[in-house]
């Protein structure tokens, strides 16, 4: 396996002079392609400030990032426009759907901004829809449907493109269990089944225990990571407990 995303030595510090907050610590690793990694840590612990560098929203004080061969920290703006739209896929906690378009208009969109054939279109967009289960809702509007379904939507758009690289950010955080339990199941298939690459930075360990490997942060540091190999889910999901116990944090902090 090759590493789709390479992070080298990030350091993030925020401000200047006796203001200065040193929010990301010599992180390094690797995501292989395929992969279904989480990132946990407690809040303030700098998963927000990593997403946003990733994602490359805001740029490292030293560092690198590279992505897909490229490396990311060193691109013009257009060139990260550019990558952005070829390569990262980014599902949020808050959805971002256009209210005024319909199911189908909100997925097919990136796919219209990149000015593909129609054929094309439908023909991806009915097989995204399929695999978040939204095909009988492709003609309503963002108001007509739930939470859930609204999330699936959103992923179904970030995805349409098919990038090589998906950031979820809390993508479960507004839902309920049974609507987040069948986003993460669909985050599994896309994972399995079309081998997307997957980092999705959460504190809730329910949810993080459909990863197949987590990344712990901790005051800006890389704390340590752990496996899910060939436990079940529901001893993954204890490995994890036990781990954000043993690093201090309160269990009922991040469940
Ligand atoms: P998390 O997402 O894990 O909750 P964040 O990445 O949001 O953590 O924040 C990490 C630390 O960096 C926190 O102590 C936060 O207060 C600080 N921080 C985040 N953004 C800024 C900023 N723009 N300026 C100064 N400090 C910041």
């Amino acid at each position: 396996m090759k590493a789709l995303l390479h992070v080298k030595q990030l350091n993030k510090i925020y401000g200047k002079g006796t203001q200065q907050f040193h929010a990301l610590q010599d992180i390094s690793f690797k995501i292989e392609e395929g992969e279904f990694v989480g990132v946990m840590g407690s809040s303030g612990a700098g998963k927000s400030t990593l997403l946003n560098l990733l994602a490359t929203i805001d740029t490292p004080t030293t560092g690198d990032i590279v992505i897909a061969g490229q490396t990311v920290s060193t691109m013009n703006a257009d060139q990260l426009t550019d990558f952005r739209r070829d390569h990262l896929g980014f599902i949020f906690q808050d959805y971002n759907l256009l209210d005024s378009l319909t199911v189908q208009e909100n997925i097919l969109l990136p796919l219209a901004i990149a000015k593909k054939p129609a054929k094309v279109i439908a023909k991806k967009v009915e097989e995204i829809a399929q695999l978040f289960g939204i095909e009988k809702l492709l003609h309503k509007y963002p108001y007509e449907i739930s939470g859930g379904q609204k999330q699936r939507t959103a992923a179904s758009r970030a995805l349409v493109t098919e990038p090589k690289l998906i950031f979820a950010d809390e993508p479960t955080g507004a839902l309920d269990s049974k609507s987040a339990t069948e986003l993460l199941h669909s985050f599994v298939r896309l994972n399995e089944e079309k081998e997307a690459t997957i980092m999705m930075v959460t504190h809730d360990a329910y949810a993080a225990s459909f990863c197949r490997r987590i990344i712990f942060i901790q005051d800006g540091k890389l704390a340590l990571e752990i496996v899910k190999g060939t436990k079940t889910r529901q001893q993954f999901l204890e490995q994890i407990l036990q781990t954000i116990a043993q690093m201090g944090g309160d269990r009922h902090d991040v469940i």
